[in-house]
């Protein structure tokens, strides 16, 4: 939830839980008058408040600073511990989890299991176990997962792609499956989705419009905007696929039925270089006319490992000669290898962000766990 403080002084009927809350979220190290200060709050309400989030395990208090006249300072941090959230990711050889905490800070190695078959009654049994044995590990409770699909748009619905062929899944059963097995949120995005939630902080330049683009796995090209810290288009299946985009002088049949689409160019540029210049100048020509359209404040683009700096350097020459040139000139582009778990990373702190909202998540709930013992009511004997 990105509101600034400014705004919610004048905001009388936000609670004052939310809004140390919402101060202790930008995830700095704060101090009770730090607090006072950026919340508006009176001294007894912070006080309260800080008990009432330590008694919760939300907060947590660090050694005291004295060295300074008057009280030591005892700094104090949101618990970014006081939960687990799972991520999990479904790509060409297999599955592969992680566990992080409520910053989506990675907890441990991540771990993998082969999918040989992906049928989708195979995927989906596949993803319980995947699922049920990282649940299994021990340490803090789980709050969420986040998973990350090679998704697809069919006119049917949504598939899962996987070296050049199409499986049909549900993926509102997917995530009624795991969700009322864990009795956990599911969220499921695709790549660039994944992406341009690792990339996505409230204080990040890119907060404002980014698109993202993944090349990570070869024949496949999505994108995801991403407005204000939030998906720009808010649906259930899978949009933003440039893998299907036809591109001209390319007869290349393609497995969606029709031929010339900027997969198979991507696909038949492993062996061949022409096909390969040809693609990235069909994407960042792509990318030039969104970028018009959009005006984007970043792009960001995970590239597969066949990129070359001279490629980085054509589509930076696109974006600057075939968009209008007040985009040209304040258009970052920020070019970043295929790391393996950068999705990962972005799915946990998506599902993060989701349990983390104070309007719609599991925060409150968890905070109101620290309120006062309700009083029983003394009964007068007459
Ligand atoms: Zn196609």
């Amino acid at each position: 939830m990105h509101l600034d403080p400014e705004t919610w002084r004048e905001m009388p009927w936000i609670p004052a839980t939310w809004r140390v809350l919402r101060v202790l979220l930008d995830g700095r190290t704060v101090s009770q008058s730090d607090l006072r200060r950026q919340t508006g709050l009176s001294h007894p309400i912070i006080v309260q408040q800080v008990a009432r989030l330590r008694r919760a395990g939300l907060l947590v208090e660090d050694d005291p600073q004295s060295g300074q006249p008057g009280r030591p300072r005892i700094p104090m941090r949101f618990n970014w511990g006081y939960r687990r959230v799972l991520a999990v990711e479904v790509h060409p050889d297999g599955i592969t989890t992680l566990a992080a905490d409520l910053a989506g800070a990675a907890l441990e190695a991540p771990r993998f299991s082969t999918l040989d078959d992906w049928r989708e009654a195979t995927v989906q049994q596949a993803l319980q176990i995947a699922v049920r044995k990282a649940l299994e590990t021990p340490g803090p409770l789980w709050s969420g997962i986040g998973i990350v699909l090679p998704l697809a748009l069919t006119p049917s619905g949504s598939a899962l792609e996987h070296d050049g062929q199409l499986t049909p899944i549900a993926l509102d059963a997917v995530q009624a499956c795991l969700s009322a097995a864990w009795h956990l949120p599911v969220m499921i995005g695709d790549e660039a989705h994944a992406l341009a939630r690792g990339v996505c902080t409230p204080n990040s330049p890119a907060y404002a419009r980014l698109l993202a683009v993944n090349l990570r796995q070869t024949g496949r090209a999505r994108l995801s905007l991403f407005i204000d810290g939030r998906p720009a288009v808010d649906s259930a299946v899978p949009i933003g696929d440039a893998t299907h985009v036809p591109v001209p002088d390319n007869a290349l049949p393609c497995y969606c039925g029709r031929q010339g689409c900027l997969g198979t160019l991507l696909r038949a540029g492993r062996d061949d270089a022409r096909a390969r210049g040809q693609a990235i100048e069909a994407l960042a020509l792509l990318l030039a006319q969104c970028a018009t359209l959009v005006h984007p404040t970043l792009i960001v683009l995970q590239h597969d490992d066949q990129w070359t700096d001279n490629e980085t350097a054509r589509l930076e020459e696109v974006l600057g000669s075939r968009t209008l040139p007040a985009i040209g000139k304040v258009l970052q582009c920020e070019v970043r290898p295929n790391r393996p778990h950068e999705c990962l990373l972005g799915a946990a702190r998506s599902v993060a962000q989701h349990v983390l909202d104070l309007r719609t998540g599991l925060l409150p709930v968890w905070a109101a766990s620290g309120e006062d013992t309700i009083q029983p009511l003394e009964v007068c004997e007459s």
